[in-house]
C-alpha cells in the first residue's frame, strides 16, 4: 500500500495541468481506492475567497471548494469527481437521481441557469422543450380579407419594416418581410417570406432547403430583386420558400423590387407562389404551445447530455448550483464524490490520527466511499473545508468521544451533531 502512495506522488501533477500523466493517475487510484481518499492525496486547495471571475454561485464554490481552477479546469478532485459522475453513468436513468431541476426532450437534456448559451422554449403545462430555434408553437391565423387590387406605393427610405408600417401607418402583420439566401449546394437563390411582426428562424430555413448563406448584392440583383425593397413576385431562378401563415395572410405590403417603392395587397397565390410553405419563423416568449396552447416560456440553459453523451462538466456545474449553501456545497448522495468527510482531531494523550485510520479502513471495507482529511490542521479549519467541499456526511473523530469509544457524526444538510458508538457507525450508514 505504501510503495502505491509513493508510486501516486511520483506521478502528480499540478491541479492546472490536465494531460495524459494525470490519466494514468487517474486509472491508478481508481485501481487502488475504488471511491476512498486522503485529502492530501488529491492536494485539495480550497480558498476562503470567491474568484472575481465567478459568474455564478455554483461556480465560485467549486473553485472554492477546490473542484475548478478559477480558470475552470477540474482539479484532482474535480477529475476524481466527474469519473465518479461517469460511473453512475452506466445506469441511464442517473440523471434523474442527482436531484437537479432538469428539463428534457427525446433528444437533450438541459439545466436551466443564466448563463447558460442555449435558449429553449418551455411550456409549463404539458413540458414540452425545444430549442427555441426549433420550437413550435400554435399561431394564430389572421381574419380572412376579399383580395384587394395590388397597388404600388411611394415609399422613400423605407428600408426596414418597423419604418415602411409608420410610414404606410399599417400594422407590421400587415406587411411581408423578405429575406434573401443563396443555397451552399447548388448556388440556388432562395428568397424567403415571413410576416413583418414575425422572425426568420434559419434552423428551420435549413431543415426545408439544406444549408445556406446570406445573398450577395450580385446575386440578389440577377434575381430581379431589389434590396431593401424585395418581394417573392416576377423574381427569376428564385426558390420561393413562405411560413405557413403567408397564404392565409391577406392584403400584405410587400417590396416592388424597385428602390423606393412598395406594394400594397400582394396576396400569395394570385401574385405570386411559394415552392415551399413550412413553419419557418421563431418562437417569442409568450406564444402559445403547439400541444396544449398554454404560454410558452423562453430559458436560458446549459446542455447536460444529448442521445450521444453527456457533459460531466456542465453536470458537475448544474449540481454545484443546486446543492449549495452559504458555507459551501451540499451535495446530495449519490452525486458527491464521497459519502462521508472523515477528519480527525489531534489528541493531547490519544493518538487519534491512529484510531481514524482504523475507521477510515473500516468504512472502505464497507463500501462507504470516503475522503479521509488527513492533515494536521486545526479543527475549525478542517470544519470549513467539509462545509465547502460538502460531503453528504461528516465524522469527526476526537479525543473526549474517543474516550467513550464515539464518533461525532453530522449530516452536511442538518445544523445538529449526534455522537455514535464506533460500531455503529457503519450500520448507521448502511442504512
Ligand atoms: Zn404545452
Amino acid at each position: 500500500m505504501a510503495k502505491q502512495h509513493l508510486h501516486w506522488r511520483q506521478v502528480q501533477v499540478s491541479p492546472n495541468r490536465r494531460g495524459d500523466c494525470f490519466v494514468a493517475t487517474k486509472r491508478l487510484l481508481a485501481m487502488t481506492f475504488p471511491g476512498t481518499m486522503k485529502y492530501r492525496e488529491l492536494n485539495i486547495q480550497t480558498q476562503r475567497e470567491a474568484p472575481n471571475n465567478a459568474r455564478t454561485e455554483g461556480f465560485a464554490f467549486l473553485v472554492r471548494a477546490g473542484y475548478l481552477t478559477r480558470e475552470n479546469v477540474p482539479t484532482p478532485l474535480g477529475e476524481y469527481t466527474i469519473n465518479h459522475l461517469r460511473d453512475l453513468s452506466n445506469d441511464p436513468s442517473f440523471l434523474f437521481h442527482l436531484s437537479l431541476p432538469i428539463i428534457s426532450n427525446v433528444a437533450e437534456t438541459f439545466f436551466p441557469i443564466a448563463t447558460g448559451s442555449i435558449e429553449v422554449a418551455r411550456c409549463p403545462s404539458c413540458q414540452y422543450t425545444e430549442r427555441l430555434e426549433l420550437a413550435r408553437f400554435a399561431k394564430t391565423p389572421p381574419a380572412q380579407e376579399a383580395e384587394l387590387r395590388l397597388e404600388k406605393v411611394f415609399t422613400p427610405d423605407c428600408h426596414t419594416i418597423e419604418a415602411l408600417a409608420n410610414f404606410l401607418d399599417v400594422p407590421k402583420e400587415k406587411t411581408a418581410k423578405a429575406l434573401m439566401y443563396t443555397r451552399v449546394t447548388d448556388n440556388k437563390f432562395v428568397f424567403v417570406v415571413v410576416r413583418g411582426d414575425m422572425q426568420l428562424s434559419e434552423a428551420k430555413l435549413r431543415q426545408h432547403v439544406g444549408d445556406i448563406r446570406p445573398a450577395t448584392a450580385e446575386e440578389i440583383e440577377s434575381s430581379g430583386a431589389a434590396a431593401g425593397y424585395a418581394s417573392p413576385i416576377a423574381l427569376k431562378d428564385a426558390l420561393i420558400v413562405v411560413d405557413d401563415l403567408i397564404p392565409q395572410s391577406q392584403n400584405l405590403v410587400a417590396g416592388a423590387n424597385e428602390t423606393g417603392y412598395h406594394l400594397k395587397n400582394t396576396n400569395h397565390g394570385r401574385d405570386y407562389s411559394a415552392e415551399i410553405v413550412a413553419d419557418l419563423v421563431q418562437v417569442k416568449e409568450g406564444d402559445a404551445c403547439f400541444n396544449c396552447e398554454n404560454h410558452l416560456s423562453v430559458l436560458s440553459v446549459m446542455g447536460l447530455a444529448t442521445r450521444k453523451e453527456y457533459d460531466f462538466e456542465n453536470i458537475l456545474l448544474a449540481l454545484a448550483e443546486t446543492h449549495h449553501d452559504t458555507k459551501g456545497l451540499t451535495l446530495p448522495h449519490p452525486a458527491a464524490p464521497f459519502d462521508v468527510y472523515l477528519m480527525q482531531i489531534p489528541g493531547r494523550e490519544m493518538d487519534t490520527r491512529a484510531k481514524t485510520e482504523e475507521i477510515y479502513h473500516t468504512l472502505q471495507n464497507a463500501g462507504i466511499t470516503v475522503l479521509f482529511d488527513d492533515r494536521d490542521e486545526r479543527a475549525g479549519v478542517k470544519f470549513n473545508d467539509a462545509d465547502l467541499i460538502g460531503c453528504p456526511i461528516r465524522v469527526t473523530v476526537g479525543e473526549k468521544n474517543l474516550k467513550e469509544g464515539k464518533i461525532e457524526l453530522k449530516k452536511r444538510t442538518e445544523a445538529n451533531s449526534q455522537l455514535l458508538l464506533i460500531e455503529e457507525t457503519v450500520p448507521f450508514l448502511k442504512k
